[in-house]
């Protein structure tokens, strides 16, 4: 039991402490195409998911997740907010105990079903959905940690030339090409903190 919660407590504080660290990257990510406040939403999220540490790390790992997407509902604003609350609410929902990798992959797949029918979107189209969609993939495929980080990581990347279909940023049209999506930035950000910890206790 202490060996679990402090792994649920380290994946945690990795997260936040990512996003915390990049929160003016995303901010200015999401000045190109968006309205500026993606590095600030998150970072709301990530300290309030914070100050429950103590009860977060105590809860199972679903039950974690549950417990950090409703905090992510209910403090963070913007599109975000809701779909990030979504996808972690999900995930907390579908993921089976004992966690192992082919629960993982499941729950994210279906914790990515649950973001699409909330933000009424899909793969393609410029959002956090075309990182974690890919991320999804590769733990279907049994990839590695480190392996999945570089996917998040391409996939990031990739949204460069992509048409913003999505959020604020489809008003921009042609122009939000050529930008990275600033909720694409984020999704890698988390993913690669967890591939971090995950990759340690492997
Ligand atoms: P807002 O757009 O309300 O200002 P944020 O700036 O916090 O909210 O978040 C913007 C990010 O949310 C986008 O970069 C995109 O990745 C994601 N996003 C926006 N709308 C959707 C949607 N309908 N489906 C999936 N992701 C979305
Ligand atoms: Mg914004």
């Amino acid at each position: 039991m202490a060996m679990k919660s402090e792994v649920t407590r380290q994946l945690i504080q990795s997260v936040a402490d990512s996003i915390i660290a990049h929160a003016e990257e995303l901010t200015e990510l999401d000045s190109a195409i968006g309205d500026g406040d993606h590095g600030n939403n998150m970072k709301r999220g990530m300290n309030a998911v914070l100050e429950q540490l103590d009860d977060l790390s105590a809860k199972s790992l679903p039950e974690a997740l549950k417990a950090a997407g409703m905090q992510l509902v209910m403090k963070v604003g913007g599109a975000s907010g809701p779909l990030y609350g979504t996808l972690f609410m999900a995930m907390g929902k579908e993921l089976p105990e004992p966690v192992s990798p082919d629960g993982v992959a499941h729950a994210l797949s279906a914790a990515i079903e649950a973001v699409k029918a909330r933000g009424k979107s899909d793969v393609g189209q410029k959002t956090m959905l075309d990182v974690l969609a890919p991320v999804a993939s590769a733990l279907v495929e049994g990839k590695s940690p480190a392996e999945v980080a570089v996917v998040a990581e391409e996939a990031c990347h990739n949204t460069k030339d992509m048409l913003a279909l999505k959020g604020r940023a489809s008003f921009l049209g042609e122009r939000s090409v050529g930008h990275l999506d600033p909720g694409a930035r984020s999704s890698e950000l988390i993913v690669k903190a967890i591939a971090e910890i995950v990759g340690e206790k492997a």
